[in-house]
């Protein structure tokens, strides 16, 4: 039977380093929050980012916008904030009105102040092993893999998803780590090669977003299993890979939830402090 790998204890962890970080600057770090139009989801993921930023003395500033905003608005709105010295990062809350392309969005928050880690620079940064500011969701993958304490040296990882926010960033970071990293996507599975693909995978990555795509019996034994999805079946929040099959052979295994998401929002916050000590001096 697998061990569960939890996000919220690795996440307690990396919160009180944070906290002692924030200790020793000389004001409180301060981030801008934009929202543009109505989305109870996205409130809720605001509600909860407002609550972990409290917990670590941090100001967040929720700014919202009107539903009919367009994008020439939102991006003064982002210059406004990325000149404003007093503040130290910016997230911009998804999901955007229809008339706003979020890829061309991220290119106008400011680099520095970028913590969700989307900017072309910082995802380009990936690729020299340079990055200070990585994208959340890759991050707290990165930071549940390293618990396991397996060394990812020559390992067979497998990445199924290959988004620009996931999936890309994510096999970046595991060949900085010399895993051998195969990337599937739709095109795989359209090829009826994908559980060729994740019965060989040592270390197994999913971030696609289909509950029950990866069948619990395509895990190699022993396999490090981490699932990014969020799919809401039946009242029930649930990953993309079959978890009862699948803790039966693998030898880590994330919960859905309970895994990557507890992190994802610490790794924001990591990001805002390692922007701010370099903008507080
Ligand atoms: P996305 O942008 O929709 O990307 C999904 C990826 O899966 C795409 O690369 C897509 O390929 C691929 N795909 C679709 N159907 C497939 C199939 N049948 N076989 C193989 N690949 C397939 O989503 P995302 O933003 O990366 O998020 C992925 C999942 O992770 C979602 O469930 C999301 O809610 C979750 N998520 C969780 C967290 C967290 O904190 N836990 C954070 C972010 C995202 P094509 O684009 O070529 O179709």
């Amino acid at each position: 039977m697998a061990k569960l790998l939890e996000g919220k204890p690795i996440a307690e962890k990396i919160k009180e380093e944070i906290r002692r970080q924030i200790l020793s600057l000389k004001s409180k770090p301060v981030l801008a929050s934009v929202m543009a139009g109505d989305n109870a989801g996205a409130e809720a993921y605001v509600r909860s980012q407002q609550k972990s930023a409290q917990g670590l003395g941090i100001d967040y500033q929720f700014h919202k916008l009107a539903r009919d905003t367009v994008e020439g608005q939102l991006i003064e709105f982002i210059q406004r904030l990325n000149s404003d010295n007093s503040v130290n990062g910016i997230i911009i809350q998804m999901p955007l009105p229809a008339q706003i392309d979020y890829k061309n969005i991220s290119q106008f928050i400011s680099p520095e102040k970028d913590i969700e880690g989307v900017h072309p620079v910082n995802i380009g940064k990936i690729v020299f092993g340079k990055a200070n500011m990585l994208p959340c969701t890759p991050a707290a993958a990165m930071e549940l893999l390293k618990e396991t304490g397996v060394d990812l040296y020559g390992k067979e990882a497998v990445v199924v998803g290959h988004s620009e926010i996931v999936g890309k960033p994510l096999a970046l970071l595991l060949l900085d780590k010399f895993a051998t990293v195969t990337v599937c996507h739709i095109g795989t599975s359209k090829a009826g090669k994908l559980e060729e693909h994740v019965r060989k995978a040592e270390v197994l990555i999913v971030a696609v977003g289909k509950a029950g795509l990866i069948k619990g019996g395509w895990i190699k034994e022993g396999a490090i299993v981490i699932d990014v999805g969020i799919n809401r079946v039946a009242d029930k929040i649930v990953g993309d890979v079959e978890f009862e099959q699948a803790e039966k052979r693998a030898a880590w295994i994330t919960p859905v939830p309970g895994g990557v998401g507890p992190l994802t929002v610490t790794m924001l916050m990591r990001n805002l402090v390692n922007a701010a000590k370099s903008q507080i001096r």
